[in-house]
């Protein structure tokens, strides 16, 4: 099919071991902006890894927040955040989001935030921001979700989760260091891994596919079955082939769609706050039916990795909780008109939702 799609792409690249290292040659020509002062947003769980800490290059002046990824950011949490620093500091420089896809998404919606006015719960949606952001950059510390890459900033709000998704979303800099993602635990790097996997399979498993997100996607998949299936974790190349895989299946979605297990795992997610990367490796465990050789190969790569997915949790689900979970998947039609087409509605109806989360 024709799809046309006119996408920003991530400003400056710099790819390489050893490459956090320039970030401060990086911001340096960005710091004269605004009031004059850089925001890095950093995992918590650097906190207190002190040689890490070292080498964020932090000048007088700059603040650096350690913000916790226990949850999933909300609209709440980047309100505060803008509204604390404007008004002791004013508008920074820039800001800098070193951790995984909350920190890249903290980073990507504050920025726009400085400079719109009002709650970020106002701008939830596609192209509803009105004034470009200040500068951003981000460091993935973990990879999969091509967060670095992608034109949205996913944000749970009281009413929707949903991305601040427009063309200033998308980072003026990403610096990708594959030796920053070594210290992800095995389960969290596998979660987080797979949601590259899983946007590489749905990006070309739906009516939307085209050759360019196929080209990307293949590259994907390909890396991951080197990382997942063949290599160790030590292997040099593993990392490498990670970070890279996760650019190249973000970009694969921005040239097509997410399907069903994304649309699942937005029900996981809103009603039962299950963060996204494992959400969708629950979801997917159980889609045999619609992604046939692709769960069969995620189940290998489960059992080569000794990984748990949670099983038998709908055993403790109430009727009403998997209704609220079909109704916010049901209410994502262009992951339907993916999945099944412009006629979704006939083969797809909240009971065949309901289905599936019954089996998880
Ligand atoms: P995350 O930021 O949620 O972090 C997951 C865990 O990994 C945390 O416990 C964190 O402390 C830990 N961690 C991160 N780096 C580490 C390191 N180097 N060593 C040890 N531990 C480390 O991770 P994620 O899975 O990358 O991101 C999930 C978030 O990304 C969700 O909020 C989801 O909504 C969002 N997301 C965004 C997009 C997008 O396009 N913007 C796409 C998919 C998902
Ligand atoms: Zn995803």
């Amino acid at each position: 099919m024709n799809l046309f799609r006119n996408f920003k792409s991530v400003t400056k690249t710099c790819y390489g071991r050893g490459s956090f290292g320039k970030l401060g040659e990086i911001l340096e020509p960005q710091r004269s902006a605004n009031d004059g002062f850089m925001v890095f947003v950093v995992d918590d769980y650097f906190e207190h890894k002190d040689d890490f800490v070292k080498r964020i290059p932090e000048m007088e002046g700059d603040e650096i927040h350690f913000i916790s990824a226990l949850k999933e950011p909300t609209t709440e949490l980047i309100d505060n955040l803008r509204d604390d620093i404007l008004k002791r500091r004013g508008l920074p420089a820039g800001i800098v989001g070193i951790g995984g896809g909350s920190m890249m998404d903290i980073a990507k919606a504050a920025s726009l935030m400085f400079t719109n006015e009002g709650s970020s719960v106002q701008y939830q949606g596609l192209n509803l921001i009105k004034k470009p952001g200040i500068y951003h950059c981000g460091v993935p510390t973990i990879s999969g979700t091509g967060a670095e890459v992608s034109m949205t900033a996913v944000l749970t709000g009281p009413v929707k989760k949903l991305g601040l998704k427009c063309d200033w979303t998308v980072f003026d800099q990403i610096v990708l260091d594959p030796d920053l993602i070594a210290s992800v635990p095995t389960d969290q790097w596998f979660y987080t891994g797979m949601d590259t996997y899983i946007h590489s399979v749905e990006a070309i498993t739906g009516t939307k596919k085209n050759t360019f997100a196929e080209a990307y996607s293949e590259k994907s998949l390909e890396m991951c079955r080197e990382v997942f299936m063949r290599m160790d974790r030590k292997d040099v190349k593993s990392d490498e082939f990670l970070m890279v895989a996760s650019y190249m299946g973000g970009l694969s979605l921005t040239y097509s769609e997410v399907g069903v297990c994304h649309a699942l795992s937005y029900g996981l997610g809103k009603v039962l706050e299950i963060h996204h990367c494992i959400a969708n490796c629950i979801a997917f465990d159980k889609l045999e039916d619609v992604y046939g050789d692709y769960v069969q190969e995620f189940k290998g790569m489960v059992a080569h990795n000794k990984v748990h997915i949670p099983q038998g949790l709908a055993k403790d689900w109430s009727e009403e909780t998997i209704s609220a979970m079909a109704e916010v998947a049901y209410n994502l039609p262009h992951m339907w008109d993916h999945a099944f087409g412009p006629d979704w509605q006939k083969v797809l109806d909240r009971e065949r939702i309901k289905g599936w989360y019954r089996r998880m």
